[in-house]
């Protein structure tokens, strides 16, 4: 339902809930963040429930902060709003992450595929086909953004999608079709979210992402292209309200 994303310095957990927060008036039943701390590992907290049990929980067992990192507010299609259903979602042993928004309409038909190349799945929602859909391409291309946009040719249905990868820190790839995705330009940070309230209080720069579109972000730079690979020129916008 919420989403949002960031890389920049090493705060990336106070943005992520600071974004996450100011996206709870769309309504929401779970909340869970991933980053890519300082180490190069990735890690992540998800929990059903009110935004404060995610907060609670990284209190009890907190995460090694770092500059990359995606964030989730969940509203339940697929899968009831358990902990195991909450975004993100793992695959690579654990060093992809990925959050959706949306409904993949055809999951069922790729999720067996998945499975009888012996693929485990840890929730009953349509997302965690993507993740593992990733995972998967990124073995084979090396890339993030080649394999999202490899991955996004053959999903049906509306998303956004963000993914990060440890082994491509300060790196994350969003996607988007039928569903919002916008790009805040910092000073030496960029961010994404599922709309401009996300990243307001840190900049009101942005920039809009067409449909079928995918982008990528680092500390300084931002870069368009659609489904099929081609740079796309985006445009630059203020945000004229304030957080
Ligand atoms: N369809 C996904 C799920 O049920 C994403 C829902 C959303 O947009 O939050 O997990």
């Amino acid at each position: 339902c919420g989403i949002v994303g960031y890389v920049g310095s090493d705060k990336s957990v106070e943005v992520l809930l600071g974004g996450l927060k100011r996206l709870e008036y769309r309504g929401y039943d779970s909340a869970g963040i991933a980053v890519i701390g300082p180490d190069g590992a990735l890690e992540m907290r998800k929990k059903a429930g009110k935004l404060q049990m995610l907060v609670d929980d990284l209190e009890a067992r907190p995460l090694v902060d770092g500059s990359t990192g995606i964030g989730h507010t969940r509203w339940a299609t697929h899968g009831g709003p358990t902990d195991e259903n909450a975004h993100p979602h793992l695959s690579d042993g654990g060093k992809l992450a990925l959050i959706h928004n949306g409904i993949i309409e055809n999951f069922s038909e790729l999720k067996a595929e998945l499975v009888a190349e012996g693929v485990e799945f840890s929730s009953e929602t349509d997302s965690e086909v993507a993740a593992h859909l990733v995972a998967r391409e990124y073995r084979a291309v090396g890339d993030l953004t080649e394999a999202l946009r490899l991955v996004v040719n053959r999903l049906e249905g509306a998303f956004t999608l963000l993914v990060v990868h440890a082994d491509q820190p300060g790196v994350v790839v969003g996607a988007r079709r039928n569903s919002p995705l916008v790009i805040g330009l910092g000073d030496g940070e960029n961010f994404l979210g599922s709309d401009v309230a996300a990243f307001v209080a840190f900049t009101q720069r942005a920039m809009a992402i067409g449909q079928d579109e995918i982008v990528t972000i680092t500390a300084d730079a931002v870069t368009v292209i659609d489904f099929h690979g081609t740079p796309v020129e985006a445009t630059e916008f203020e945000v004229t309200w304030d957080a």
